[in-house]
């Protein structure tokens, strides 16, 4: 079998088990599904078999989060690693370039020592010509090395260059949400882990608010994924404008968001998380290929206050458990850790 008919027979193996499963055939499904068929990575299939298998309804969201955790980000990791090797080798290269270089100088030294020990011994003036001569030619030689080495030396140090360049685009893309271009997950994590450590360090108040759109999975059944991926970006950028400083927001699941805000305490985060929820409920959503008017979408926040010492763990369960309140309480509200 040829590569296209292969990924012929993936596809069509991936849309027979989606169909077979019951689950949506859209871009994020399909790519976990067809990975999963690939069967390259064992932690994909453990992750979708359980997914499969379960009797759960929601094996949309779950798949989404698989997506998010196990394929969206390895791209770039992929990437960084092919890159790292290549600067190594750069640097491999140069360091050979330097020690033939040593070599040629330690041969030039020698040149000089020799000569210095003729002429103790030269008195004439032929002698003395043929001491000039292999000098010079000694000289031209180092000459000639040395602008091949410094021509070298360039264009590794252009290499390089790029590379590092090439390095921190793809490290700000693994930190970077595709689809929304906001932080993602990883990015998140690796801030909350800073911001708790200074925290704990400077005793500074430090909260974190998780929202979660309501009722997504009844709009992506109405209106379609690609809308709701719309709305993903549009929810994203509107949280993005109600933050300042030096908080973060990120996407922390499918439709979940994270916000990292320092030095606010919990009434603070609760009228922030407000002022998101009401700004949110104001867009008014339209369906960009066909103009029709989609009404709006709510949000619920649950907001926790870092305490001295505890885990990031302990930290954003709080936040969630004050999620569930705000959606057991009928939703498009923000509930904190002093509510529950
Ligand atoms: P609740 O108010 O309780 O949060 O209800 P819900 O429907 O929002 O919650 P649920 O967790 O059941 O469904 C989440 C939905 O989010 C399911 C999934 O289709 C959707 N979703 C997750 N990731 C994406 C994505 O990347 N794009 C789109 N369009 N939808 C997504
Ligand atoms: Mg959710
Ligand atoms: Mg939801």
């Amino acid at each position: 079998m040829n590569n296209n008919e292969r990924s012929y027979e993936l596809a069509k193996k991936t849309l027979k088990l989606l169909m077979k499963h019951e689950i949506e055939c859209h871009p994020i499904n399909f790519e976990v599904i067809y990975n999963y068929n690939q069967g390259y990575s064992k932690s994909l299939i453990l992750a979708v078999n359980e997914v499969i298998r379960s009797e759960r309804d929601d094996k949309d969201s779950a798949l989404a989060e698989i997506h998010n955790k196990l394929i969206a980000g390895t791209a770039s990791a992929d990437k960084v690693e092919e890159i790292t090797s290549q600067m190594a080798d750069e640097v491999d290269q140069v360091t050979a370039m330097i020690s033939a270089a040593l070599g040629n100088t330690t041969s030039y030294g020698e040149t000089l020592g020799e000569v210095n020990n003729e002429l103790d011994n030269t008195i004439d003036s032929t002698g003395v010509k043929s001491i000039v001569e292999t000098l010079m030619l000694a000289t031209a030689d180092m000459e000639q090395n040395s602008t091949i080495l410094e021509s070298k030396l360039a264009a590794s140090n252009r290499q390089i260059f790029e590379l590092s360049e090439n390095l921190s685009e793809v490290r700000s893309e693994a930190r970077t949400d595709q689809l929304t271009g906001i932080a993602n997950r990883k990015h998140f994590d690796e801030t909350i882990t800073a911001e708790i450590m200074m925290a704990n360090a400077e005793d500074n108040d430090l909260c974190v608010l998780i929202g979660d759109i309501d009722h997504f999975k009844r709009f992506n059944d109405t209106y379609g994924h690609q809308t709701g991926d719309q709305v993903l970006r549009l929810v994203a950028s509107t949280l993005g404008e109600n933050v300042k400083g030096r908080d973060l927001v990120a996407r922390y699941g499918g439709e979940e968001f994270a916000i990292v805000l320092t030095k606010a305490d919990i009434k603070a985060s609760e009228k922030i998380g407000n002022q998101i929820r009401i700004a949110v409920e104001g867009k008014e959503l339209v369906k960009r290929s066909t103009g029709e008017n989609l009404g709006s979408i709510t949000m619920c926040f649950g907001a926790a206050l870092y305490r001295n010492n505890e885990t990031v763990e302990d930290f954003i369960n709080r936040a969630d458990e004050a999620l569930y309140l705000a959606k057991d309480s009928g939703r498009n509200q923000v509930k904190t850790e002093l509510d529950l």
